[in-house]
């Protein structure tokens, strides 16, 4: 695993990618890249009266790309929220990383369910390249669910959509908690993402779940998933909260 290293991020642009979460692209001021493996999080240590706050965002962007890119989701009064979304370019912030085990495993597991609510999916699309290579391998599917409220916070949709399109055996699904669904497409969901559970037969070996993002999701997932005979060595958590 790459050793973990502190440095500053400057950020080089930013936009919105739905209404309420923003892309960041940041480099290393010294120019050098960051050796991190598909999963895995930077840590913002950013100063503040009352101390250093720490703030991690997983990395969306996949290892060997000059930028390295976050998805940041708007908390309103949120400390580091207010703070990144009024960074400009050209402007730092100390970080630390790469850090974080939310990785894929050399396991001989035949389906791989990546569920992630929000900003959540952002370590699966940093995994997308490694799932293809995997995919080649043959006898393995790959299953992402994503859970947004509305259409219009869906998160990276299109490189999904696109994988799932280009890889047969790789699906995708979208769960809107809150949209009207009466136009719903062939991979739209009603609801939440963990009621896509019900409906597996879920295999205590070939299958791993990844849940990442809203820890009332994944509390709620992971008790799911247990009560369906999964083993917790097949569930892997990460949960999206504030250190301090
Ligand atoms: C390993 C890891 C990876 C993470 N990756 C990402 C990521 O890729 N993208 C991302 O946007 N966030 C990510 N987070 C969450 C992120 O670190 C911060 O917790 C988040 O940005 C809120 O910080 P803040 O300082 O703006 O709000 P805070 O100052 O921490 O919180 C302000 C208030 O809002 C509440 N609050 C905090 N978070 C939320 C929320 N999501 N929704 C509603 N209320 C909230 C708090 O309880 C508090 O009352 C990750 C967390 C971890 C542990």
């Amino acid at each position: 695993m790459a050793a973990v290293e502190k440095f500053n991020l400057v950020l080089r642009a930013s936009k919105n990618l739905t209404p309420n979460v923003k892309q960041c692209f940041f480099v290393r001021e010294e120019g050098k890249l960051l050796d991190f493996i598909p999963g895995q999080f930077v840590t913002l240590m950013l100063p503040s009266a009352d101390g250093v706050k720490r703030r991690s965002y997983s990395i969306a962007s996949v290892p060997g790309e000059q930028n390295l890119e976050v998805a940041i989701s708007y908390v309103k009064g949120g400390y580091a929220s207010e703070l990144l979304f009024n960074l400009q370019p050209g402007q730092s912030v100390p970080a630390m990383g790469p850090v974080g085990k939310l990785i894929l495993q050399e396991e001989p597991v035949k389906r791989i369910f990546l569920v992630g609510t929000g900003t959540g999916v952002a370590p699966y699309r940093a995994m997308l390249p490694m799932l293809a290579q995997k995919l080649q391998q043959g006898d393995f599917q790959v299953i992402l669910l994503q859970g947004v409220q509305y259409r219009k916070d869906l998160l990276y949709g299109d490189d999904f959509l696109a994988f799932a399109d280009t890889h047969p055996n790789a699906q995708f699904f979208a769960h809107y908690s809150r949209e009207d669904l009466s136009d719903a497409r062939s991979y739209e969901c009603k609801g939440y993402v963990q009621q896509h559970f019900s409906g597996l037969s879920l295999h205590p070996e070939h299958d791993v779940v990844y849940l990442c993002g809203n820890p009332n999701m994944i509390d709620a997932a992971f008790e799911l998933l247990q009560a369906q005979g999964l083993p917790s060595k097949n569930i892997r958590r990460e949960k999206y909260i504030s250190s301090n």
